[in-house]
């Protein structure tokens, strides 16, 4: 298992993060529970914050929320000067609890309802991306009714097919999210918008996908946006000010995944959006983006506790844990791989190949495949590593199982952000016959 952050070896050859003990955090805590190292989510967001600026360009890092959101982890991007991307109502509510700045707040969604709408416009936040035509009426008679003005990006899909997971593609031609770019009405919407009373139309957003390992797809993402920008320059007589490119930085979750160099890449980007600005004669638009997996999957490790093992007829040996699909539905989602290792035996010779599955009632319900390990015994703790993007913010109560507890850790410190659901809240929205 690759180690991330501040994790270690300990002495006693136990897994160590944020200089707390794996065994420790266990006793504390129980099982399963879902362990971020603060450190590195710092970390990550100072790297963003620090390579993606340049002397002509002003720039905007916007946490993309949905990969990890709680009240903790908004104030943690407020103090590291992010702005949030949120997707819903839930999301919006969550950061308006934690205080967050509101004008730094961007809300996306292909379907946002009118309850949403009317939220973010009442509240005041900084953008909203608009993904289609009718919802651009919604806002206007929100705003009308509000007696408010919204500045708003407008969300195209630049046709751009990437080496990704079919359901983390965003842009092919046939996505469910934003305006095709070579849709003709677009010059009718942005000549429109131009003349609204209530919409402040600032620019574009275009996000092509998730766990993006190639970098190209960013360059072309980045040409294609600019011609485009171009285009609309040309024919709509208008200057873009704002260029929203997404998120989709690809991390290391196993072997195969090879990830971009980010500073490199951040500094590419710049370039090129430069050089193409330059070279169209166009004033230099504010360029954002929008980071979520990358600033918090390596961050995050699951414990688990083992239960029995097995080996089948066929000769398969699977390890329990007392987690599932339930705190990790990637694996079953998308294939997801995953790395892993004994917490409390890391210098173990490895003796095996073994399937980590969960306790939820699906043969689909694998947390990581034939992983080398030394032979688990019942009450091992099992660490899956990665797990900080899209575990939580995708747990279910699937079979009414509680939802872990997430902790953060730091300097030898842990500190509980979410508490362990118990089974009153699994009841608590029930009502009798
Ligand atoms: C999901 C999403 C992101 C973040 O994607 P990551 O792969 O987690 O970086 C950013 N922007 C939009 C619009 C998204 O839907």
């Amino acid at each position: 298992m690759k180690l991330f952050g501040t994790m270690k070896i300990n002495e006693l050859g136990h897994l160590e993060i944020g200089k707390c003990d794996s065994t420790d955090l266990v006793k504390k805590y129980g099982t399963p529970l879902y362990v971020m190292d603060e450190t590195l989510i710092r970390d990550n967001c100072k790297l963003f914050k620090t390579n993606f600026t340049s002397k002509n360009i002003q720039t905007e890092i916007i946490y993309a929320s949905k990969a990890f959101l709680t009240l903790a982890m908004c104030t943690l991007i407020n103090e590291e000067g992010l702005s949030l991307d949120v997707v819903s109502g839930g999301e919006l509510y969550t950061a308006i609890k934690a205080n967050f700045p509101t004008h730094k707040i961007y809300m996306h969604g292909n379907n946002k309802t009118k309850e949403e709408l009317t939220m973010a416009i009442k509240t005041g936040i900084g953008r909203i991306i608009v993904d289609n035509k009718c919802e651009l009426d919604l806002i206007e008679n929100i705003c009308k009714a509000y007696n408010k003005k919204i500045s708003i990006l407008l969300r195209v899909n630049p046709g751009i097919e990437t080496n990704t997971h079919e359901y983390i593609k965003t842009t092919k031609n046939s996505s469910k999210f934003g305006i095709s770019i070579f849709d003709k009405d677009i010059f009718n919407i942005v000549n429109k918008l131009n003349s609204n009373k209530y919409i402040d139309f600032k620019g574009f957003h275009s996000h092509i996908g998730s766990q993006i390992l190639n970098e190209e797809s960013f360059y072309e993402e980045i040409n294609v946006m600019m011609n485009f920008i171009k285009e609309v320059s040309e024919k709509c007589g208008t200057t873009i000010q704002e260029l929203n490119l997404g998120g989709g930085f690809g991390v290391y979750y196993s072997k195969k995944d090879r990830p971009i160099n980010l500073k490199n890449l951040l500094k590419n980007m710049l370039d090129k959006i430069k050089s193409k600005a330059d070279e169209f004669k166009l004033p230099y638009p504010k360029i954002m983006i929008e980071p979520g997996r990358s600033i918090v999957a390596n961050a995050g490790t699951t414990l688990y506790q083992v239960g029995c093992t097995k080996k089948t007829h066929s000769g398969k040996h699977y390890v329990f844990v007392d987690g599932g699909m339930n705190d990790n539905p990637r694996t079953a989602l998308y294939n997801a791989q995953y790395e892993a290792a004994i917490a409390n035996r890391m210098n173990d010779e490895k003796e095996g190949i073994y399937t980590i599955t969960g306790r939820c009632c699906e043969s689909g319900d694998i947390i990581a495949k034939d992983i080398s390990l030394p032979h688990p015994n019942i009450g091992d703790i099992i660490a899956v590593s990665t797990t900080g993007a899209y575990n939580y913010s995708m747990a279910s109560n699937y079979n009414r199982l509680p939802r872990p507890s997430v902790i953060f850790v730091k300097n030898g410190n842990s500190k509980c952000i979410v508490r362990r659901e118990t089974y009153e809240d699994i009841i608590k929205n029930d009502l009798p016959l």
